[in-house]
């Protein structure tokens, strides 16, 4: 049985040729499956009684279900474990913010980049998600926020995972978000996070497909950097800040530096003006985000007087600057934590 659940039109097109069906058909059959959110081929009534035969024979409509959930003590926060057909769960965030409704997506099943303050990586990575599957994360989520009228607005690639490790189906699925017979968003609206894999945000520089860029950073210098993200060795700082240099200038967006603050570890005022060394005259901000302790490892948040005082100096710096503001911290959504509950 194939899961044509995140097959795009091509494909869809291609399944109708296959089947010695019309072409037509495909467009019939996505606008069910993306607009109509239908699971079922008996729901499909504009398609002929025998076309939905031969369908059901030869494929399945699979998204995924809840095997768990939090809610934050404020309702703003949710936190999903979601569960494919074989059994692999992966976690999703909606964040109602005031701007609107964001959710933070996983692109692979744990993760293997070994950054020592995240929870993802403790368990190694499982697998990749198909695009079908960080598809139908997000549409768990729409599918709910339906039926108090509102929607997905904007899509962090921010859950567990490493997405330029597993591009191609991370850029279908972004494509697939953007098309008019699936969601219809702008790519503006979509923000891929990744921990530095060089050759792949070029790549992505040439896709051209506005998303936005964040780049984990959580060091301003090679030897720290590589004790928190073993990745350093392989693509060091200054290769990663150039290449986000350049993702900024092919794109004319602005790439967010993003900066875990971890008390005595890099939250010193001398680490905030190499930070600002690094990145003088680039189109970037950073985003500093006081370290959600994780139960397996020993490090916590600065108060909030470094934090402030952090933020100070790279304002003065001329260095745009926001710090996240607390969402889900009763409910352990620093990534990983309840898959590895789970586990
Ligand atoms: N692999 C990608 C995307 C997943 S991690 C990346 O590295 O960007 C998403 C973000 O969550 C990263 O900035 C990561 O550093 C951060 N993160 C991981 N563990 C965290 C923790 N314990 N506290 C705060 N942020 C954390």
């Amino acid at each position: 049985m194939i899961n044509i659940f995140g097959y795009t039109m091509v494909q869809l097109t291609d399944l109708m040729i296959k089947l010695k069906l019309p072409k037509f058909r495909a467009s019939q059959l996505a606008n069910w499956i993306y607009q109509r959110a239908a699971v079922s081929f008996d729901d499909m009534n504009n398609l002929p009684k025998d076309m939905r035969q031969m369908l059901k024979e030869v494929c399945v409509i699979h998204r995924a279900a809840s095997v768990d959930q939090l809610d934050s003590s404020d309702g703003r926060t949710s936190k999903f474990l979601l569960e494919f057909s074989d059994g692999v769960a992966v976690e999703t965030v909606l964040m109602r913010q005031p701007y609107g409704n964001s959710i933070c997506v996983s692109s692979q099943a744990g993760c293997n980049m070994g950054c020592a303050f995240c929870a993802s990586t403790i368990h190694g990575m499982t697998r990749n998600l198909t695009a079908g599957e960080m598809l139908a994360q997000t549409f768990y989520i729409n599918e709910l926020l339906k039926k108090e009228g509102q929607k997905v607005d904007t899509i962090v690639i921010m859950g567990s995972g490493e997405p330029l490790t597993n591009y191609d189906n991370v850029l279908s699925y972004i494509r697939l978000l953007h098309e008019d017979y699936c969601l219809g968003m702008s790519y503006r609206s979509i923000t891929l996070s990744t921990s530095g894999i060089v050759p792949n945000i070029y790549k992505l520089a040439q896709e051209g497909i506005p998303v936005n860029l964040s780049i984990s950073l959580h060091a301003p210098e090679n030897e720290l950097r590589s004790e928190l993200m073993p990745i350093n060795k392989h693509y060091p700082l200054d290769t990663v800040i150039k290449a986000g240099r350049d993702y900024g200038e092919a794109t004319h967006r602005r790439v967010t530096y993003e900066y875990i603050l971890i008390a005595e570890v890099n939250d010193s005022i001398k680490q905030a003006k190499e930070l600002a060394e690094l990145l003088k005259g680039q189109l970037a901000s950073v985003n500093l985000i006081p370290i959600n302790p994780v139960t397996e490892r020993n490090w916590q948040r600065p108060s909030l007087d470094r934090i402030n005082a952090f933020e100070s100096y790279l304002n003065k710096k001329h260095i745009p600057v926001t710090v996240r503001r607390e969402m889900g911290n009763d409910i352990q959504a620093a990534c990983g934590q309840l898959r590895n509950k789970h586990i």
